[in-house]
Protein backbone atom coordinates (compact mmCIF):
# COMPACT_ATOMS: atom_id res chain seq x y z
CA UNK A 1 0.00 0.00 0.00
CA UNK A 2 1.44 3.50 -0.26
CA UNK A 3 2.48 5.29 2.26
CA UNK A 4 3.63 8.84 3.22
CA UNK A 5 6.26 8.88 1.03
CA UNK A 6 4.88 7.41 -2.26
CA UNK A 7 1.48 9.73 -1.70
CA UNK A 8 3.89 12.52 -0.80
CA UNK A 9 5.56 11.74 -4.32
CA UNK A 10 2.52 11.85 -5.99
CA UNK A 11 1.23 14.89 -4.50
CA UNK A 12 4.50 16.74 -6.10
CA UNK A 13 3.33 15.82 -8.94
CA UNK A 14 0.10 16.85 -9.10
CA UNK A 15 1.23 20.08 -8.07
CA UNK A 16 3.85 20.46 -10.70
CA UNK A 17 1.38 18.96 -13.26
CA UNK A 18 -2.11 20.12 -12.43
CA UNK A 19 -2.45 23.20 -10.49
CA UNK A 20 -3.96 25.70 -12.28
CA UNK A 21 -6.03 23.75 -14.51
CA UNK A 22 -9.51 23.47 -15.60
CA UNK A 23 -10.83 20.27 -15.26
CA UNK A 24 -13.40 19.88 -18.31
CA UNK A 25 -15.27 17.29 -18.29
CA UNK A 26 -14.94 13.75 -16.21
CA UNK A 27 -16.14 10.06 -16.90
CA UNK A 28 -16.31 7.34 -13.86
CA UNK A 29 -16.25 4.11 -15.30
CA UNK A 30 -16.46 1.67 -11.87
CA UNK A 31 -18.74 3.56 -9.21
CA UNK A 32 -17.00 1.26 -6.38
CA UNK A 33 -14.20 4.24 -6.63
CA UNK A 34 -16.78 6.80 -5.91
CA UNK A 35 -18.98 4.71 -3.44
CA UNK A 36 -18.55 7.65 -0.43
CA UNK A 37 -20.82 9.45 -3.13
CA UNK A 38 -22.16 8.71 -6.90
CA UNK A 39 -20.79 8.34 -9.82
CA UNK A 40 -23.34 11.88 -10.26
CA UNK A 41 -21.94 13.44 -7.46
CA UNK A 42 -18.05 13.45 -8.70
CA UNK A 43 -18.98 14.50 -12.18
CA UNK A 44 -21.04 17.43 -10.91
CA UNK A 45 -18.22 18.25 -8.42
CA UNK A 46 -15.15 18.66 -11.29
CA UNK A 47 -17.08 19.96 -14.26
CA UNK A 48 -15.72 23.07 -14.62
CA UNK A 49 -13.48 23.48 -11.77
CA UNK A 50 -10.06 24.12 -11.79
CA UNK A 51 -7.69 22.54 -9.24
CA UNK A 52 -5.86 25.54 -7.21
CA UNK A 53 -3.49 23.34 -4.54
CA UNK A 54 -2.57 19.80 -4.37
CA UNK A 55 -2.09 19.01 -0.27
CA UNK A 56 -1.58 16.11 1.37
CA UNK A 57 -2.91 14.34 5.03
CA UNK A 58 -1.30 11.26 6.16
CA UNK A 59 -1.79 9.05 3.46
CA UNK A 60 -5.03 11.18 1.98
CA UNK A 61 -4.58 13.57 -1.10
CA UNK A 62 -6.36 16.55 -0.88
CA UNK A 63 -6.74 19.21 -3.63
CA UNK A 64 -9.03 22.27 -3.16
CA UNK A 65 -10.95 23.57 -6.02
CA UNK A 66 -12.09 26.83 -6.95
CA UNK A 67 -15.38 26.09 -6.03
CA UNK A 68 -14.85 25.93 -2.80
CA UNK A 69 -14.97 22.50 -2.16
CA UNK A 70 -12.33 20.05 -2.67
CA UNK A 71 -11.05 16.15 -3.94
CA UNK A 72 -9.92 14.03 -2.19
CA UNK A 73 -8.40 10.35 -3.27
CA UNK A 74 -7.15 7.68 -1.22
CA UNK A 75 -5.15 5.19 -3.45
CA UNK A 76 -5.36 2.40 -0.65
CA UNK A 77 -3.84 -0.94 -1.83
CA UNK A 78 -3.03 -0.34 -5.72
CA UNK A 79 -4.42 2.89 -6.80
CA UNK A 80 -2.50 5.16 -9.03
CA UNK A 81 -2.76 8.32 -10.26
CA UNK A 82 -1.60 8.90 -14.04
CA UNK A 83 -1.30 12.27 -15.91
CA UNK A 84 -0.92 11.07 -20.34
CA UNK A 85 -1.52 13.33 -23.22
CA UNK A 86 -5.27 13.01 -24.34
CA UNK A 87 -6.81 10.07 -26.38
CA UNK A 88 -3.63 8.01 -25.38
CA UNK A 89 -4.12 4.54 -24.48
CA UNK A 90 -5.38 3.67 -21.24
CA UNK A 91 -4.37 0.48 -19.10
CA UNK A 92 -6.66 -1.66 -17.54
CA UNK A 93 -8.65 -0.64 -14.36
CA UNK A 94 -8.60 2.71 -15.34
CA UNK A 95 -11.45 3.89 -13.10
CA UNK A 96 -11.89 7.56 -13.57
CA UNK A 97 -10.66 9.95 -15.98
CA UNK A 98 -10.49 14.01 -15.52
CA UNK A 99 -9.87 15.45 -19.02
CA UNK A 100 -7.75 18.80 -18.55
CA UNK A 101 -8.95 21.69 -20.40
CA UNK A 102 -6.07 23.51 -21.86
CA UNK A 103 -2.71 22.74 -23.48
CA UNK A 104 -1.28 19.99 -23.57
CA UNK A 105 -4.43 18.17 -23.52
CA UNK A 106 -3.97 15.97 -21.58
CA UNK A 107 -6.12 13.16 -18.91
CA UNK A 108 -5.56 12.48 -15.12
CA UNK A 109 -6.36 8.91 -14.48
CA UNK A 110 -7.20 6.85 -11.52
CA UNK A 111 -6.32 3.54 -12.33
CA UNK A 112 -6.63 0.71 -9.56
CA UNK A 113 -6.87 -2.84 -10.08
CA UNK A 114 -8.04 -4.02 -6.33
CA UNK A 115 -10.45 -1.17 -6.33
CA UNK A 116 -9.96 -0.50 -2.82
CA UNK A 117 -9.21 3.24 -3.81
CA UNK A 118 -11.32 6.14 -3.19
CA UNK A 119 -11.99 9.47 -4.89
CA UNK A 120 -14.68 12.05 -3.27
CA UNK A 121 -15.54 15.66 -3.55
CA UNK A 122 -16.46 17.19 -0.50
CA UNK A 123 -16.62 20.27 1.60
CA UNK A 124 -13.85 21.30 3.68
CA UNK A 125 -15.55 23.07 6.04
CA UNK A 126 -17.90 19.81 6.47
CA UNK A 127 -14.88 17.33 6.35
CA UNK A 128 -15.99 15.58 10.24
CA UNK A 129 -19.26 14.41 8.62
CA UNK A 130 -18.43 13.60 5.22
CA UNK A 131 -14.90 12.43 5.52
CA UNK A 132 -14.78 11.56 9.32
CA UNK A 133 -11.67 9.98 9.65
CA UNK A 134 -9.69 12.28 7.73
CA UNK A 135 -10.43 14.91 10.08
CA UNK A 136 -9.69 12.55 12.90
CA UNK A 137 -6.11 12.06 11.85
CA UNK A 138 -3.03 12.35 13.82
CA UNK A 139 -0.18 15.01 13.14
CA UNK A 140 1.71 14.12 10.02
CA UNK A 141 5.12 13.77 10.04
CA UNK A 142 6.48 15.57 6.98
CA UNK A 143 2.99 17.99 6.46
CA UNK A 144 3.64 18.86 10.45
CA UNK A 145 5.98 20.49 12.92
CA UNK A 146 6.22 16.99 14.43
CA UNK A 147 8.38 17.89 17.36
CA UNK A 148 9.94 15.76 19.83
CA UNK A 149 7.99 16.73 22.67
CA UNK A 150 4.66 16.35 20.46
CA UNK A 151 6.01 12.81 19.54
CA UNK A 152 7.14 11.68 22.87
CA UNK A 153 3.37 12.64 24.09
CA UNK A 154 2.23 10.36 21.67
CA UNK A 155 4.24 7.45 22.48
CA UNK A 156 2.71 7.85 26.54
CA UNK A 157 0.22 5.08 25.77
CA UNK A 158 0.09 1.47 27.05
CA UNK A 159 0.81 0.09 23.67
CA UNK A 160 3.09 -2.09 21.65
CA UNK A 161 5.24 0.61 18.97
CA UNK A 162 4.73 -1.36 15.23
CA UNK A 163 0.61 -1.07 16.33
CA UNK A 164 1.05 2.61 17.50
CA UNK A 165 2.78 3.92 14.37
CA UNK A 166 0.14 2.94 12.07
CA UNK A 167 -2.69 3.84 14.11
CA UNK A 168 -3.42 6.51 11.85
CA UNK A 169 -5.22 8.83 14.78
CA UNK A 170 -1.55 8.75 16.67
CA UNK A 171 0.33 9.48 13.61
CA UNK A 172 -0.80 10.07 9.79
CA UNK A 173 1.00 8.06 7.18
CA UNK A 174 3.15 5.18 8.39
CA UNK A 175 2.37 2.33 7.42
CA UNK A 176 3.96 -1.53 7.33
CA UNK A 177 7.08 -0.48 5.57
CA UNK A 178 7.99 2.69 7.10
CA UNK A 179 7.31 1.62 10.91
CA UNK A 180 9.99 -2.02 10.47
CA UNK A 181 12.20 0.40 9.09
CA UNK A 182 11.84 3.34 11.57
CA UNK A 183 11.58 0.82 14.32
CA UNK A 184 15.35 -0.98 13.07
CA UNK A 185 16.73 2.38 12.60
CA UNK A 186 15.98 3.46 15.90
CA UNK A 187 17.21 0.12 17.52
CA UNK A 188 13.69 -0.93 18.80
CA UNK A 189 11.70 -3.82 19.23
CA UNK A 190 8.17 -3.71 17.33
CA UNK A 191 6.17 -5.33 20.10
CA UNK A 192 8.32 -3.32 22.97
CA UNK A 193 5.43 -1.09 25.13
CA UNK A 194 5.54 2.26 23.90
CA UNK A 195 5.58 3.57 27.87
CA UNK A 196 8.49 1.55 28.34
CA UNK A 197 10.85 3.18 26.45
CA UNK A 198 13.74 6.01 28.17
CA UNK A 199 13.79 9.58 27.17
CA UNK A 200 16.83 8.81 25.18
CA UNK A 201 15.10 5.94 22.92
CA UNK A 202 12.00 8.12 22.47
CA UNK A 203 14.43 10.41 20.75
CA UNK A 204 16.36 8.06 18.59
CA UNK A 205 12.78 6.77 16.94
CA UNK A 206 11.75 10.27 16.95
CA UNK A 207 14.81 10.76 14.19
CA UNK A 208 14.28 7.72 13.23
CA UNK A 209 10.59 8.33 12.08
CA UNK A 210 11.32 11.57 10.62
CA UNK A 211 14.63 10.46 8.81
CA UNK A 212 13.47 8.07 7.18
CA UNK A 213 10.08 9.59 5.75
CA UNK A 214 12.56 12.31 4.58
CA UNK A 215 14.56 9.82 3.03
CA UNK A 216 11.79 8.22 1.19
CA UNK A 217 10.29 11.09 0.01
CA UNK A 218 13.52 12.03 -1.71
CA UNK A 219 14.34 8.32 -3.17
CA UNK A 220 10.20 8.54 -4.33
CA UNK A 221 9.10 6.10 -2.25
CA UNK A 222 9.38 2.24 -2.87
CA UNK A 223 8.28 0.03 -5.57
CA UNK A 224 8.42 -3.72 -4.59
CA UNK A 225 7.57 -6.65 -6.75
CA UNK A 226 4.58 -7.16 -5.34
CA UNK A 227 3.11 -3.12 -5.77
CA UNK A 228 1.87 -1.37 -8.33
CA UNK A 229 3.17 1.80 -6.88
CA UNK A 230 4.38 4.36 -9.83
CA UNK A 231 4.32 8.29 -9.63
CA UNK A 232 2.21 10.12 -11.99
CA UNK A 233 4.70 10.11 -14.95
CA UNK A 234 4.46 6.40 -14.11
CA UNK A 235 7.95 5.94 -12.84
CA UNK A 236 8.71 3.79 -9.94
CA UNK A 237 10.55 4.95 -6.25
CA UNK A 238 14.54 3.02 -5.22
CA UNK A 239 13.90 3.67 -1.72
CA UNK A 240 12.88 -0.34 -1.75
CA UNK A 241 17.14 -0.71 -2.36
CA UNK A 242 17.76 1.18 1.19
CA UNK A 243 15.44 -1.37 2.97
CA UNK A 244 17.02 -3.14 6.19
CA UNK A 245 14.64 -4.80 7.09
CA UNK A 246 11.47 -5.14 5.04
CA UNK A 247 11.34 -8.05 2.91
CA UNK A 248 14.46 -9.48 3.88
CA UNK A 249 13.38 -12.24 6.16
CA UNK A 250 15.41 -14.93 6.75
CA UNK A 251 18.34 -12.73 5.11
CA UNK A 252 21.15 -11.25 7.72
CA UNK A 253 20.95 -8.19 9.18
CA UNK A 254 22.70 -5.53 7.34
CA UNK A 255 22.69 -3.41 10.80
CA UNK A 256 25.14 -5.86 12.79
CA UNK A 257 25.79 -9.22 10.19
CA UNK A 258 25.28 -11.24 13.25
CA UNK A 259 21.42 -12.47 13.11
CA UNK A 260 19.04 -13.16 10.15
CA UNK A 261 15.79 -10.81 9.75
CA UNK A 262 12.92 -12.01 11.36
CA UNK A 263 9.11 -12.47 9.66
CA UNK A 264 6.27 -12.43 12.30
CA UNK A 265 2.74 -11.74 11.24
CA UNK A 266 0.27 -10.89 13.58
CA UNK A 267 -3.10 -9.61 12.88
CA UNK A 268 -2.90 -10.08 9.17
CA UNK A 269 0.45 -7.67 8.97
CA UNK A 270 3.78 -8.97 8.64
CA UNK A 271 6.47 -7.43 10.81
CA UNK A 272 9.93 -7.57 9.97
CA UNK A 273 12.84 -7.17 12.58
CA UNK A 274 16.44 -8.15 13.51
CA UNK A 275 16.04 -9.76 17.22
CA UNK A 276 19.88 -9.05 17.48
CA UNK A 277 20.16 -5.09 17.50
CA UNK A 278 15.87 -4.47 18.51
CA UNK A 279 15.40 -4.11 22.10
ZN1 LIG B 1 20.89 -6.71 13.52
Amino acid sequence: MPELPEVETVRRGLAAQVIGRRIRSVEVGRERTVRRTSRQALIDGLTGATIVAADRRGKYLVCPLDTGEALMVHLRMSGRLLVAAAGTARPLHTHVVLHLAGRPAQELWFVDPRTFGEMVVFDPEQVAEQIPELARLGPDPIADDLTRAVFAGLLRRHRQLKPLLLDQHVIAGVGNIYADESLHRARLRPDRLADTLTTREVGRLHESVLGVLREAVEAGGSTLADTQYVDIEGQGGWFQVHHRVYDRAGQRCLTCGRADIVRVVTGGRSTHFCPRCQR
